[in-house]
Order: structure tokens, then sequence, then C-alpha cells
């Protein structure tokens, strides 16, 4: 449910009024907008009485959300949330790009593709050190000494990181990266998600291999309703009939999520597609339809990659990719 403060009213009175609202059981959340300020209210807003809340001289109007999310719902928080990393800013018209390798494979290969990275325009650096790989022979990751080597290229080129955890036990090691990535195996993993709801560490969350938009958004609350409130959300293709490609870019879904909720939401034209030669063409496509960000393979020796190869770019084809996006961006209102 949300209270919508009529116009004129003082903060003051707004504070009074959710401490009375609290008083009766309610969780309360506000939302300060350049047109309105509005109250979220969470919990059991059945046994309330919207004639008597509407006949409060603070209250223009109060509204049901019918939706079962309400912490990642739009209508809680009309105007885009900004996700910040490392002076970084995520989501609210900014243009966010982070590329690196699928996997974390030596310093040196990580350096390289770094520097690339940020020559091009990249501003945070991604690289999978724990590996979710679908079948147990294939090359696992470094684990926690690919977590040190991200650590080293922060330090060295400034680049925020991020990258994937899949076990919540593992938080104490990923206190030096500053975006956790729950994939997309690990969407549901409900454990997981209220683990990290419970710190304040800013989440990629990626769509599950056949998520829909609702069971996603769903999904996302778990993180929020713990208190964690720095949730990007990250569509990588879902799983359809189609085999030329590894997944299909559901592109309604950025278009989706960005009216359905106030979190930033970026693309993955990589696992979106499987093949390099399309990342290019998706990314393009993504930024157009209203994405806040990109995230990117990118291999100086994707013949050589230890995963991920097919799908990963040449920097000099990052390079291009960022030019074309430089210019698509401002059409659709986002500062590159
Ligand atoms: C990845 O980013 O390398 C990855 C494994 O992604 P996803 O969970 O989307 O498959
Ligand atoms: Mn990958």
């Amino acid at each position: 449910m949300i209270a919508v403060i009529r116009k004129g009213v003082s903060d003051a009175r707004v504070a009074e009024l959710c401490e009375r609202l609290r008083e009766r059981g309610l969780e309360t959340h506000v939302s300060v907008g350049t047109y309105q300020t509005i109250i979220g209210l969470v919990g059991d807003t059945a046994s309330i009485d919207i004639r008597l809340l509407e006949s409060l001289d603070e209250i223009e109007q109060i509204k049901r959300v019918s939706e079962p999310f309400k912490k990642a719902n739009r209508k809680f928080h009309p105007e885009d949330s900004v996700v910040e990393v490392g002076g970084v800013k995520i989501g609210g018209g900014t243009f966010t790009v982070m590329a690196g390798p699928c996997s974390v494979e030596s310093e040196e290969q990580c350096m390289i593709i770094a520097e690339a990275v940020k020559a091009h325009g990249g501003a945070i650096f991604r690289g999978g050190a724990f590996k979710p790989r679908t079948s147990p022979y294939a090359f696992q990751g470094m684990g926690r000494e690919g977590l040190g080597i991200l650590s080293a290229v922060k330090e060295r080129f400034g680049l925020p990181t991020v990258s994937e955890i899949m076990d919540a036990h593992d938080l104490p090691y990923f206190e030096d990266i500053d975006i956790l990535q729950v994939g997309a195996r690990n969407m549901q993993n409900f454990q997981m998600l209220k683990a990290l709801g419970k710190t304040q560490k800013p989440v990629l969350f990626k769509r599950g291999l056949s998520a829909t938009i609702s069971e996603w958004l769903n999904a996302a609350e778990y993180i929020a309703a713990g208190g964690n409130e720095n949730i990007i959300f990250c569509e990588r293709g879902i799983r359809t009939y189609e085999t030329y490609t590894r997944n299909t870019m559901d592109l309604n879904a950025i278009a989706a999520l960005k009216e359905l909720t106030h979190f930033p939401v970026i693309a993955d034209p990589s696992h979106g597609t499987g093949r390099w030669q399309m990342v290019r063409p998706l990314a393009r496509a993504s930024v157009a339809v209203g994405a806040d960000g990109l995230i990117i393979e990118v291999h100086c020796h994707p013949e050589l990659a230890l995963s991920d190869g097919d799908q990963s770019l040449i920097p000099r084809n990052f390079e291009m990719l960022m030019d074309e996006v430089r210019q698509i961006a401002p059409a659709v209102g986002r500062r590159a």
C-alpha cells in the first residue's frame, strides 16, 4: 500500500505519521521525489482502514499495491534508484559499462584486459573467480586466489570490481569486491538472497535461465526485504526453443523492468547471445530499449579462454562497441 502525501506537508509531520503507522505494525518506506513524497507501507495492510487514513490531513490518497513485490516496485519509489560503487553511478540517467573476462585466469591476463577496458571507457571490471559450470569437469574458477587478482586490478587501475558469489559462506572473501554478482543459476537461491539482504553490498542480480519477469522481481524482493536496496538487475538472455544462439536476449524484459521497478537494469549481450559477432548489435539494441548499462565479456585471446571464449570480444571490438553505445545512449536520455 502507498500513501501519497499532500504537497507542503513538512518532513517532521511525515516522520510523525510514519511513527504512527509503525505503531500499527507496518513497515514504512519514505520516498521523496521532485513532484511528490510517498510512504510505502509493507506488512499486514489488509487490516488497515483506507478511508480512515485518507481522512488524515497529511494524506492525499491511499493506493493498494497489488503486486507481491513491494520494495522493488516503482510504485513505492517513482524515481530511479541510483546504485553507487567507488564513485561510479549506475542508474538515474547514467550509462555504465562493466567489462572483463568471463573467468579470472591469471594476474597477467586480468591486467592486460583491464588496461584495455579502462582505455575504452569501461567503468567496472568483471571477472568470475567462482564459476558455476554445467560440467563438474570444466574449469571451476580460481576461487579466493581469483578474488585476490581482482583486488590487484582494482588497486592498479582504480576500477571497481564485480564477481559472482555462489555461496553465502564465501561472503567474507568478497569484502574487497564492490559488486556481488548473483548468477542466473542462483536467482532463486533464497537462502543466499536472504544473506545478501543483510549486507549493504550492491548486488548484480541476473535473471534465471527460464525465470519469468515476475519471478525475477519477487526474488529481488528477498534482497530488498532484508534491507539491502543496492540492487542492479541484469537481463542475460533466457532459454527458448532457439538453439542457434546460446540464449535469447529478452529486450522486452528490459523495457518491462524499467516500468515495473526503480532499480537500475543493465544488459548482458555476451551470455544473451553466446556469439561474439552478435554482442555489438545486441548491445546497441539494449541501450536503445532503455538499459542503464552493459556487462560485456572481453578477452585478449578468446580462442584460449578457459570459459565463454565464443562470446568474448577482443579489445578492438570492445572499443567499437563503446563508440557505438556512446552515440546511442544520449538519444535515450543516458549520459554516456
Ligand atoms: C557469467 O557472468 O560469466 C555467468 C556465469 O553468467 P550467468 O549467470 O548469466 O550465466
Ligand atoms: Mn561467462
